[in-house]
């Protein structure tokens, strides 16, 4: 994900780990991943946060950058962050990345709890 476009010490994503109390953020605005609190290979090395930022990306796409902004404040202030159905399809999606990577280290079940 070399041509992934990053901007770290972003003063938006800043403003966004602030507010919500994060000790890392990653927030798309447009093409580009506005980090703050991890540096670009701390970002990259995270395979589950990369593919999850991915969504937001295609989601812009979708939608252009005005419109996309405009849903997701508009899903944001009707259901949370959480709810909101594009953090949803990025959380569900991120996930099966990391399910589907053949080098994804699955830690096995600690003894006790395997049948
Ligand atoms: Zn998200």
């Amino acid at each position: 994900m070399q041509n992934l476009r990053t901007w770290t010490r972003s003063p938006l994503a800043f403003i966004a780990r602030r507010v919500l109390k994060a000790q890392r953020v990653a927030m798309v605005i447009g093409q580009t991943v506005h980090l703050s609190g991890a540096t670009r290979e701390q970002f990259l090395a995270d395979a589950e946060w990369v593919a999850h930022e991915q969504v937001h990306l295609r989601q812009y796409k979708e939608f252009g950058l005005l419109p996309f902004l405009w849903k997701y404040l508009v899903e944001s202030a009707r259901v949370g962050y959480y709810q909101n159905k594009y953090e949803v399809e990025a959380r569900e999606e991120a996930r099966r990345v990391v399910l589907a990577d053949p080098n994804h280290v699955l830690r096995p079940l600690p003894r006790h709890a395997q049948s």
